[in-house]
């Protein structure tokens, strides 16, 4: 039985998606949803998260509550996902019950939810990793240091982390001391001195179908994604096409269903290495709603629904996404307000989240010709919205570790 098996046929479109998780994703498939004429359910935490403010249809629940999650099912046809973190078991019984399909499906899911798994299952593959390590105690981190003439490693939760929480740079297994109590074994992984940071998406339907979007550069601040640029500056045709393939490879090894990201690191001399995967719509993706023909939210309802992929070509040469990370300004309509009065080719989305320091409470995007020109517009409009001024110069952030 196919992984995301499901009691409506595969030629039948499923109508009815219930989305698990009410953050700016789930929110960020609505209009589309509409668009599409598909009925979303969101399953948030809180009637005032992103999604289940706009939401037509919203059930309060936690994803890791079985009943929650079994309620949704059972008006859908099929689940899909804002964020990882739903436990396999719950959608392996709503499968095994024949309630709704679930897209992807848990024995893709665990790839991107187990970053321990996902290691051994690319390595075993032969796909492009860091050098890593399994730790189960302090002696084993330790053990792994010595062996590392920097005396340096990245440690991860294998489970649990977003936006850099549960990643650290550790010289001594005490940095990760208090990691134990909740994690019985952590990945270690080379630091990896990468020039930049790349990211690969594509689309693919339960049959087989995928489509793989131009791949981009990405750059974090703080261990957030802060700019993307699309498609990556200086990244050659050949380039382009070797990662799209490795991303269509994963997508077809694990046969994931909707939207997957492979989280890339280029070192100077042009070595691509996999970070981690994302099943489900990703930020370095955003700029696609407004820059490219089929944009990644609408892609992963056609996905999930089982309808026809769309093109995923720019419809200009490049584009530049900023997110807004919170500062300190907490209204943003007034730095909006002055941002679109400069600019009349500006996209701002915002996802009615209060403003908290470093949080994603939404994003902006232009596409055109001029990619220096791009990237001053989208940083000044970023500073403008967070209540930052007019500043003409523009921000360039180092990647992160
Ligand atoms: P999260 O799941 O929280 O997004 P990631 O595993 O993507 O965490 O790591 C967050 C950031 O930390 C990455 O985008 C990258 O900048 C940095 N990072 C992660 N792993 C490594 C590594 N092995 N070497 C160097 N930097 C790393």
């Amino acid at each position: 039985m196919p992984a995301d098996s499901t009691p409506c046929s595969p030629s039948v479109p499923a109508r009815r998606i219930g989305v698990i998780g009410g953050g700016q994703l789930a929110r960020m498939m609505l209009g589309p949803a509409i668009e599409l004429g598909l009925a979303v359910e969101v399953l948030a935490t809180a009637p005032d998260e992103s999604a289940a403010q706009g939401a037509a249809a919203v059930r309060i629940g936690r994803h890791d509550d079985p009943a929650a999650v079994r309620d949704l099912a059972e008006a859908a046809d099929v689940l899909t996902f804002d964020h990882e973190h739903v436990p396999a078991e719950i959608l392996e019984s709503i499968l095994d019950e024949g309630i709704a399909a679930v897209r992807p499906g848990p024995a893709a899911l665990v790839h991107a939810q187990d970053k321990l798994r996902m290691r051994e299952r690319l390595s075993a593959a032969g796909h492009p990793c860091p050098r890593w390590w399994r730790a189960a105690s302090p002696q084993e981190v330790d053990a792994a240091l010595a062996a590392e003439t920097s005396g340096r490693l990245v440690a991860k939760t294998p489970r649990g982390g977003y936006d850099g929480h549960g990643v650290r740079v550790i010289s001594s297994s005490a940095d990760v001391a208090d990691w134990w109590e909740l994690h019985p074994e952590l990945l270690l992984e080379e630091l990896v001195p990468f020039a930049r940071e790349l990211s690969a998406q594509v689309a693919r339907r339960s049959g087989g179908e995928s489509a793989a979007y131009p791949v981009v550069q990405s750059t974090q601040r703080d261990g957030v994604c802060f700019e993307v640029v699309a498609p990556a500056p200086g990244l050659d045709a050949a380039d382009q096409e070797r990662i799209q393939q490795l991303a269509l490879h994963i997508a077809e090894d694990l046969d994931v269903t909707g939207m997957l990201a492979v989280e890339l690191f280029e070192t100077e001399d042009g070595e691509i290495l996999i970070n981690e995967l994302a099943m489900r719509p990703h930020n370095t993706g955003h700029w696609s709603m407004d820059a490219a023909v089929t944009g990644q939210f609408e892609q992963h309802l056609r996905a999930v629904a089982d309808l026809p992929l769309g093109s995923t070509a720019p419809v200009a040469p490049h584009a530049v996404m900023v997110n807004l990370l919170g500062g300190q300004e907490s209204d943003l309509a007034r730095g909006m307000r002055a941002a679109m009065e400069q600019d009349g080719g500006l996209k701002v989305h915002l996802y009615g989240k209060d403003v908290r320091p470093g949080r994603k409470v939404g994003h902006v995007c232009v596409a055109g010709e001029d990619l220096e020109d791009l990237r001053a517009r989208a940083h000044r409009a970023e500073r403008l919205i967070n209540g930052g001024g007019d500043a003409a110069t523009e921000t360039t952030e180092g990647a992160s570790a």
